[in-house]
């Protein structure tokens, strides 16, 4: 099967290296089909896509989509975009707007808790200041010894009953499905398995999606066990879903997977790229 990894970041978003840098590393990890899928940002974009057309790697713009459903955070990734669609790149703007107002709320928090210099500290790791995310106060921590890695502190810090968690209100899920085929492409729910979902919530989310024009569904990710590579292919089977694969790379010494290098998607389930 074609090695796709159909979702990860830059650090136009939380990630850590350039555009350019993830593209060649893809490549150098035997990807053949690559989408950057940067949070809410798709400036990353042409020099992704250019220096993949120079290493002869097989391209397709992406975006991963904050949103708010039954008040949980959830996203959705947006797959073979056009990435200058009006529709999209207004949305995504409107979502991004209030980072840095959310960022100094929880740097005030993060102060009552005893860590000051959060906010300096945590855009000072963030490539594109509207894009200041918990991830990188999450460095700040780290780099302040806090924990020793991102995703130590994300156990006792900035989520939800811990200090430097705020609430935030990201797009709709109709938003968000809306904006992604306005812009010609296929939107997928990235990793469900990480929301915590019981069946019927999960059940909800899937069939609210699809009626709203979502057709796919990570199957294998970064963020799933094996065992769950089996549960999502089977909803996707079930909900006539295709299926996406992506490491959900941030960076190389805090990501668990590399780009590339997940197990193939179960062979009983349709490929979000199968018609590409
Ligand atoms: P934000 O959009 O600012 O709320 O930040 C969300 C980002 O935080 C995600 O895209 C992940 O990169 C990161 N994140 C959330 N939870 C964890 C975790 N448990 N471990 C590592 N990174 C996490
Ligand atoms: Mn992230
Ligand atoms: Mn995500
Ligand atoms: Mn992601």
């Amino acid at each position: 099967m074609l090695n796709a990894d159909l979702h990860c970041h830059s650090n136009v978003s939380d990630g850590v290296l350039p555009p350019a840098e993830v593209a060649a590393r893809a490549q150098a990890n035997g990807v053949e089909l690559w989408a950057l899928t940067d949070h809410d940002e798709i400036s990353g974009i042409p020099a992704a896509r250019q220096v993949a057309a120079e290493l002869g790697l097989r391209f397709v713009a992406g975006v991963e989509i904050s949103i708010t459903w039954a008040g949980k955070t959830v996203h959705v990734v947006g797959l073979n975009i056009d990435e200058t669609h009006p529709v999209l790149v207004g949305g995504l703007e409107s979502v991004r707007g209030g980072r840095i107002r959310r960022g100094r709320e929880i740097a005030v928090q993060l102060e009552q808790a005893g860590i000051s210099g959060a906010f300096d500290g945590a855009l000072k790791y963030a490539g594109n200041p509207d894009m200041l995310g918990r991830t990188h106060f999450a460095r700040f921590l780290v780099e302040s010894g806090v924990r020793p890695s991102v995703s130590e502190v994300f156990k006792d810090f900035l989520v939800e009953g811990k200090p430097g968690y705020m609430p935030h209100q990201w797009a709709t899920l109709e938003q968000a499905v809306s904006w992604i085929r306005a812009a010609g492409g296929r939107a997928v729910i990235a990793h469900p398995g990480r929301y915590g979902f019981d069946a019927i919530r999960m059940g909800a989310l899937v069939d609210s999606f699809r009626e709203l024009g979502g057709e796919g569904i990570e199957v294998v990710t970064g963020s799933h066990t094996p065992d769950q590579y089996d549960a999502f292919a089977r909803i996707a089977r079930d909900a006539g879903l295709l299926a996406s694969r992506g490491s959900d790379f941030h960076g190389p010494a805090e990501s668990r997977v590399d780009l590339g290098t997940l197990p193939p998607l179960p062979a009983s389930v349709t490929p979000v790229w199968h018609d590409w």
